[in-house]
């Protein structure tokens, strides 16, 4: 995977994190406590791990969700393995990342688990 495309995606993924967790402060008092408790940096260095034990109950799954597969695939481009399926290995098509930066998963596979979990 090319660095410069890793660095955008990587930049996309902050942003989109920054976005879901100030969109949460501005719905959700408890959660503004919190985060305002944490003392982070920036928005995006929020761990949705320190989320998933104090906020379970302020947010709402879905977003709990999306920030656990951004900060995924945030640890993935730290790790040097992003864009490769975690299930098979293959390497992600960019346009696929360029749609959904924390897909984490090739489209087969992707399928494959949707299928299972129906
Ligand atoms: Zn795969």
């Amino acid at each position: 995977m090319e660095q410069n495309f890793v660095e955008r995606m990587d930049k996309s993924l902050s942003e989109l994190k920054a976005g879901i967790i100030s969109n949460l402060i501005a719905g959700n008092e408890d959660f503004k406590n919190i985060v305002e408790g944490m003392d982070p940096k920036d928005l995006a260095d929020v761990a949705s791990d320190d989320i998933d034990r104090k906020m379970i109950e302020a947010i709402g799954s879905q977003e709990l969700k999306q920030l656990k597969l951004i900060d995924s695939a945030l640890t993935r481009i730290k790790q040097g393995r992003y864009g490769l399926c975690i299930k098979c290995g293959k390497h992600i098509p960019e346009d696929r990342l360029e749609a959904i930066p924390y897909a984490l998963m090739c489209i087969e596979c992707k399928t494959a688990e949707e299928r299972r979990n129906r």
